[in-house]
C-alpha cells in the first residue's frame, strides 16, 4: 500500500488536524456558570461552579473526590447536570452536544487500550469514528510523529508502557483539530521521564487551544499552567493565577522544624498547612497573619496554596 511521505517532522497541532475553519480561535472562551449536580445518593458533586477559562493550559486542582471527574464529563457532554450553563464561544455545551464533540479533544482518566491492535491501525479506526475522510492518512501518520510515537506505530498497543499509552491518548484526542482538549488526570503513573515528555507535548499544544488539565498534583498545575482553579466538595475555592494565588499567601506562611512528639499538639493549637518529613523530622507549615513562637517566615509554594484552601484557612476567593 503507498503512504504518503510527510517532509515536515514537527508539525504544530492545526497542521496536524483536518481543518483550519476555526477563525475565532483566538477570543473564544469555555464560560461555566452555576453548574450543580447532586447524584441519586445524595452527594453534591457540584455546588454551584462557575468558571471562565480562556485559551491556554487551565489547571483544575481538587483533591480525591473533588468533583473534577464530574465537571469534566459534563464539559465532555457524557454526563448531565441539575442545572447551570456551559457555553464554548458560541455554543450551547449542555444543549448542542454534537457541535461540541466536533470540536473536543478527551483524555479519561481510564483510557482503555485493545491490547491487540497497532497503534496505526488504532488510531486511524479512531479517525474513521471521528468521521475524518480526506487526508486521513496524513492525520494519522501526523499525529504518530508528533507524539513520538512513529517507531513503535506497528506495535501492539498492549506492550506500551503508561507513558506511551498517554501520548497514544493525546494522539487520539488530537483528531480533528480541537478548540478544547480536557485529561482527566493524566500523570498517574507515570514515571518522572515519561512524565517530562507528556508535560512538555501538553504544553506545545496548549498554546492554541483550551486545554484543561484536571488533576491532584500540583506539580502539574505548578509546571504547565497560567491559569488555575482549586476546587473542593464540589465548589471553586480559588481561581485565577498561580502568581496571584502565592501572592496572597505571602507574608503568611510560616515553618518550623519541631520534635516528633509534638507534632499533635501543634496540629491541635495551630493552622496546620502540611507537615513533612525532612531528614526524619517533621517540618511544618503553618498559614496566619501573625508569626507563631519559635516559627520562622517561609516562602509560599503551590502546595501551601492548595492545603490552605482545602483545609478551609482562606475564604474562596476570585471565584
Ligand atoms: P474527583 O474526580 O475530583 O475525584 P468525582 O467527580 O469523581 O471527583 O466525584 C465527586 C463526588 O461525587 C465524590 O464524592 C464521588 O464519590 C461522587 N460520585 C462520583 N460519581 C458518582 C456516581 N456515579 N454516583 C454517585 N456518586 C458519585
Amino acid at each position: 500500500m503507498h503512504r504518503l511521505r510527510i517532509r515536515r517532522p514537527n508539525l504544530n497541532i492545526r497542521e496536524a488536524g483536518v481543518s483550519n475553519h476555526y477563525t475565532k480561535r483566538d477570543t473564544m472562551e469555555l464560560r461555566i456558570q452555576h453548574l450543580s449536580k447532586t447524584y441519586p445518593n445524595g452527594v453534591k458533586a457540584l455546588d454551584d461552579i462557575s468558571l471562565t477559562i480562556g485559551r491556554g493550559m487551565f489547571g483544575l486542582l481538587g483533591p480525591n473526590g473533588a468533583g473534577k471527574s464530574t465537571l469534566m464529563r459534563t464539559l465532555a457532554t457524557l454526563q448531565e447536570v441539575d442545572g447551570g450553563s456551559v457555553e464554548l464561544g458560541e455554543i450551547d455545551v449542555l444543549r448542542d452536544k454534537v457541535e461540541v464533540r466536533r470540536r473536543l479533544g478527551y483524555l479519561p482518566q481510564e483510557f482503555g487500550v485493545y491490547a491487540r491492535i497497532s497503534a496505526y491501525d488504532m488510531l486511524e479506526h479512531i479517525a474513521v469514528l471521528k468521521g475524518i475522510r480526506t487526508r486521513r492518512r496524513q492525520v494519522v501518520e501526523d499525529l504518530l510523529r508528533r507524539v513520538n510515537l512513529w517507531e513503535v506505530r506497528k506495535k501492539a498497543l498492549g506492550g506500551f508502557s503508561g507513558g506511551m499509552k498517554q501520548r497514544f491518548g493525546i494522539a487520539q484526542a488530537l483528531i480533528g483539530d480541537p478548540r478544547l482538549i480536557i485529561v482527566d488526570e493524566p500523570t498517574a503513573g507515570l514515571d518522572p521521564g515519561e512524565r517530562n515528555r507528556f508535560y512538555n507535548l501538553l504544553s506545545e499544544i496548549g498554546e492554541q487551544v483550551i486545554v484543561i488539565l484536571s488533576t491532584h498534583i500540583v506539580d502539574d498545575v505548578k509546571e504547565l499552567c497560567s491559569r488555575m482553579a482549586v476546587i473542593d466538595k464540589g465548589r471553586v475555592l480559588f481561581a485565577g493565577s498561580p502568581f496571584d494565588a502565592l501572592d496572597e499567601m505571602r507574608g503568611r506562611i510560616w515553618r518550623c522544624r519541631i520534635p516528633r512528639q509534638r507534632l499533635e499538639e501543634v496540629t491541635a493549637t495551630l493552622p496546620v498547612i502540611s507537615s513533612r518529613m525532612v531528614a526524619g523530622q517533621p517540618v511544618v507549615h503553618v498559614y496566619g497573619e501573625a508569626q507563631p513562637e519559635g516559627f520562622e517566615p517561609a516562602e509560599a509554594d503551590l502546595e501551601d496554596v492548595f492545603f490552605t484552601y482545602i483545609k478551609g484557612f482562606k475564604t474562596p476567593v476570585g471565584a
